[in-house]
């Protein structure tokens, strides 16, 4: 059936990012907004915007009722779920389908099936997946779960079944710290999840992230985008992504890439989705969860391949055969994502507010920001840190960081207190520079990366520079001082 109307049920960035590739393809888009959001690019640029009113998320954006009545009343015949909110949430699919609309993702069984970290894996058991050693079985005793860790072998990792964004997750190093971990992992996943079971992983130590995206159109043919290295994490959470992985030649790439297509083949996916896997430094790979959504960092994909994700989301939820094959889908180039947020890492990751001045651009080819925000907007604590996304392509993976540097110095988000020098830190470390990168990256360089100490020189320099600034300033209500430190290059 062809979509000729969506509703986005996101904000933000990723909701602009839908109505880019909607445009492109003459659909119309209908929109959403809470009062704080009104002012909010994502509340003008599409052919229709709702408000949602003000209230909790439970009573706006993942107000579920709300959403498809105006859903209906706009006359949209589909939605896209973004990624977070509702993009997995099989309820919600479910009610769009039984309005006869269409749900811009996989089928719900899918979701159900890969949602839940215990169904998927024994799932990849089935069709002979390689799993981290661990338990997953219905057991939440917690003497028999410590019996189990035993066998497996400490370091292990407690997770929440149903768990997502790093949430529910404890290391255990030994045997005495493993009931008091479970209880809080127990205890963070109800909270989070409204459901406190939990698995056992072997904790495998200094390993990468790297994942596959994965797009089928439902007509049985399945492809692979190649892989995507997303070892910078702080607190499980991703914070820079890029691809090609430097972790390993083309013929990891390729089984790890057929491995992901398994999958997909085995459990009749629909749309796009990424299969996340854990590299061990023995370099053997390991299944951990599949996201059956669009995910944050599907733009540098989308860099190296030059396809257009949402649209393949759009054309296989429409129910279309896709023209090509894998063979047509080529790798070319590097591409590296940063992701923005609104946090102070000098001041243990604070979150922070205010008002934008100026986001600032650039013009070089091969940059792309993805950001929902604009001059003058504001941004609170209300919602998810992440403001923006910074993505770079060029030739090969030196001039990819390099353009980085250059470009994150253009985007300023002057006026709130970004993450933006302490990526620049990351960016700049000769580890990871050299690509000798794992998931514990940024909890063992922590001491490099914090700001270094200013040379007295230096800092009388800046002192007089301010001054200076201070006459001339034309940016309103800029603190020239502030405005300075932004632009240092440290
Ligand atoms: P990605 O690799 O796309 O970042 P994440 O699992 O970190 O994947 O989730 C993407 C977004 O969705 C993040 O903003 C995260 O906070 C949110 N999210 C993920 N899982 C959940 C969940 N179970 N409940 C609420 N929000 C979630
Ligand atoms: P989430 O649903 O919260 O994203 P994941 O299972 O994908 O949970 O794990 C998030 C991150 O935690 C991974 O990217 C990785 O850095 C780390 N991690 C997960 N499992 C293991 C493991 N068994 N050993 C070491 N690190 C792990
Ligand atoms: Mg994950």
């Amino acid at each position: 059936m062809k979509i000729n109307k969506v509703l986005i049920a996101n904000r933000g960035e990723i909701a602009l990012r839908v109505i880019k590739t909607c445009k492109r393809m003459g659909i119309k888009t209908v929109t959403l907004y809470t009062e704080e959001d009104k002012h909010l690019p994502h509340s003008y640029m599409s052919d229709e915007a709702y408000p949602l009113g003000q209230g909790t998320l439970a009573e706006t954006y993942l107000n579920q009722d709300l959403i498809i009545k105006i859903a209906k009343e706009s006359g949209a015949d589909a939605i896209h779920p973004g990624y977070g909110f509702l993009s997995e949430n099989t309820e919600f699919c479910k009610r769009i389908s039984e309005e006869n609309l269409i749900f811009i993702g996989p089928s719900v069984s899918a979701i159900e099936l890969m949602g839940d970290k215990k169904t998927s894996k024994v799932k990849m058991e089935e069709i002979g997946i390689p799993l981290i050693p661990g338990y997953h079985g219905d057991n939440q005793d917690a003497e028999f779960l410590k019996t189990e860790s035993k066998k497996i072998g400490f370091p292990v990792l407690i997770k929440a079944t149903a768990g997502g964004g790093g949430k529910g997750m404890r290391i255990v190093r030994t045997e005495a710290e493993f009931i008091e971990a479970l209880e809080g992992a127990k205890r963070e996943a109800l909270n989070a999840f409204s459901n406190d079971k939990v698995l056992i992983e072997k904790y495998i130590e200094n390993p990468r992230h790297i994942e596959v995206q994965l797009v089928s159109d439902g007509q049985n043919n399945h492809y692979h985008f190649y892989d995507r290295e997303c070892s910078i994490q702080r607190r499980y959470q991703k914070v820079i992504e890029e691809t090609p992985s430097v972790a390993f030649g083309s013929e990891l790439r390729e089984e790890i890439c057929k491995t992901a297509v398994k999958i997909s083949t085995g459990i009749d996916y629909v749309g796009a989705g990424t299969i996340e896997f854990i590299l061990a430094p023995d370099n053997n790979f390991y299944f951990l969860e599949m996201n059956t959504r669009l995910q944050v960092e599907h733009p540098v994909t989308e860099m190296v391949t030059g396809f257009d994700l949402v649209e393949l989301q759009i054309r296989a939820a429409s129910g279309e055969a896709f023209n090509f094959k894998q063979s047509d889908i080529k790798q070319t180039g590097h591409s590296i994502e940063v992701r923005i947020y609104a946090e102070d890492p000098d001041n243990n990751f604070l979150p922070t507010i205010g008002k934008i001045q100026k986001i600032g651009h650039s013009k070089e080819e091969g940059v792309r920001l993805d950001c929902g925000f604009a001059d003058g907007t504001y941004i609170s604590v209300n919602y998810d840190p992440m403001i923006a996304k910074l993505i770079v392509f060029a030739d090969n993976r030196e001039l990819a960081i390099s353009k980085m540097n250059t470009a994150i110095n253009e985007i300023l988000f002057n006026g709130v207190k970004t993450n933006r020098d302490y990526l620049k830190r990351i960016l700049n470390h000769p580890k990871f520079k050299s690509g000798e990168i794992h998931t514990h990256f940024i909890e063992v360089y922590a001491d490099e990366l914090k700001p270094q100490e200013i040379p007295f020189e230096e800092k009388a320099g800046l002192i007089a520079a301010s001054l200076f600034l201070n006459k001339n300033n034309t940016v309103a209500g800029t603190n020239s001082w502030n405005s300075i430190f932004n632009f240092r290059n440290i």
